[in-house]
């Protein structure tokens, strides 16, 4: 053991920069006499000089004994059971060491279940911290920090991937990604949010096994979605999902008649004025990045049945949007209260051209002006087309001549549907956690 261990005084994490409701909470577990330990993203993070976006901790004590101690307890995820400890709206996750799940008892056969393809439905048998190690994704995210004594261990050599900058599967990379499909993306988001390298073995694979993304619950993809493309580096995230053939897995709607260029080079846009509010810690909503991934299938899609049936264009663009929205829900449970601003910034489109007198005003006052207007200029912007500039520079004048209270937008609802939540978040902050959870949110119902 002593062989992975690096004491305090040869690594550069210190309590100042650990959240004080983790220290806590290892403080906790550590004064009843169990081990507890940092790991995963706040270790890897804190050891580049980065701000970790959450703090994960892992302990000996199993999931009921970690409830007996904190009464703010919640015990999660069945496929992953884990028990999360709440402040507030802060969230620290604590799970107990797994252990391997190919040398199991009969009893432990019940708490590990696998697909014939190689994919853990269920993982609840519990280890050692060095087996612990040994199942989680990449190097990097199995390095730990002991509050007993406040060393490192690195078990699978995190630390000198970590100096070379380098992402690397801990076990072999094909049955390691066939286990949890999600471990492609988590690759490409760790590739592209630390500016690491991914190494030859663990890229190999992926183009090859992309598919088996298919077999994971939709719900799962919208949570992995918003980190991929709302944590700051979606633009860089976008290219190697493509690169690698995830996104054409993710959105197959966006790859049906082959590649659409100026498609691509409208999300490419919205990404980087996405990264941009991020970076300056302003709010952003995943609908508005579903809205423009989607916009031409949905704008192609109306053309051709408004050509085919003889239908108004009006009429053929509802029938696409129900369409379209219905087949991207199979891959990707997009929430209904996503789904509803989506549409409402859709249909602006075809409203924001009839300007003029009571109809403008209308326009204006709807919630989703300000996304719909946003839309419109990027639209404007890449295909460069006359008339959309000159729809764009009407609005601006008339947004400067009548401006309105700045808490007007925000209560005038002229679509019911998108009421209720309010869907514009900062993402850049929010934990969202791979393990599956209980969702009240419903989601778009796919062939609605
Ligand atoms: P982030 O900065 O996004 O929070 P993270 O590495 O902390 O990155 P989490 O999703 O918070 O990612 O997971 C915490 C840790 O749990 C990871 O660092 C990793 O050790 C382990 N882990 C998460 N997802 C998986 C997975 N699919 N397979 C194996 N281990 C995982
Ligand atoms: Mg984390």
């Amino acid at each position: 053991m002593d062989q992975y261990k690096i004491p305090r005084d040869k690594h550069s994490i210190s309590r100042a920069n650990i959240d004080d409701n983790a220290l806590k909470v290892l403080y906790r577990l550590h004064n009843a006499g169990f081990r507890a330990l940092l790991v995963g993203g706040a270790v890897r993070d804190l050891l580049l000089g980065l701000k970790p976006k959450d703090f994960d901790i892992t302990t000996n004590a199993t999931p009921e004994e970690i409830k007996a101690l904190f009464r703010n307890c919640r015990l999660i995820g069945r496929r992953f059971r884990l028990a999360h400890i709440l402040f507030g709206r802060e969230v620290i996750e604590v799970a107990t060491f797994r252990g391997p799940h190919d040398q199991q008892s009969a009893q432990d056969k019940q708490k590990v279940k696998q697909s014939q393809g190689g994919m853990l439905l269920r993982d609840n048998v519990y280890g050692s911290l060095e087996e612990d190690a040994e199942r989680r994704d990449f190097t990097v995210n199995a390095l730990y920090y002991d509050i007993a004594d406040f060393a490192l261990y690195d078990f699978c050599n995190g630390m000198q991937d970590l100096k070379d900058r380098k992402l690397t599967l801990i076990g072999d990379p094909d049955v390691r990604y066939r286990e949890d499909p999600v471990r492609m993306l988590r690759a490409i988001r760790f590739t592209a949010k630390l500016d690491l390298e991914i190494s030859p073995e663990c890229a190999e694979p992926i183009r090859r096994l992309a598919n088996l993304l298919q077999d994971i619950p939709a719900a799962r993809h919208f949570d992995e979605v918003i980190k991929l493309l709302l944590s700051g580096q979606g633009l860089q995230t976008y290219r190697l999902l493509k690169e690698y053939k995830l996104l054409q897995v993710l959105f197959p709607i966006l790859f049906k008649d082959g590649e659409d260029d100026t498609a691509h080079a409208m999300i490419e846009k919205a990404l980087i004025d996405t990264d941009k509010r991020i970076g300056q810690g302003k709010r952003v909503t995943p609908a508005y990045i579903y809205a423009v991934l989607l916009w031409y299938p949905v704008e192609q899609r109306a053309h051709a049945i408004s050509c085919e049936g003889g239908m108004e264009y009006h009429d053929a663009f509802l029938l696409a949007m129900n369409e379209v929205l219905s087949i991207q829900v199979k891959s990707i449970a997009i929430p209904k209260r996503f789904t509803a601003t989506i549409r409402d910034i859709w249909m602006l489109q075809l409203r924001l051209p009839r300007f003029g007198g009571k109809r403008a005003q209308r326009v204006y006052q709807h919630i989703k002006f300000r996304a719909a207007f946003d839309f419109l200029s990027l639209r404007a912007h890449i295909e460069n087309d006359k008339e959309l500039h000159v729809l764009v520079a009407w609005w601006q004048e008339y947004q400067q001549e009548n401006p309105l209270p700045v808490h007007q937008h925000g209560r005038i609802r002229i679509n019911k549907a998108s009421e209720k939540k309010p869907e514009s978040t900062s993402y850049a902050h929010k934990k969202r956690k791979y393990k599956s959870k209980k969702r009240s949110a419903s989601t778009e119902t796919p062939d609605a």
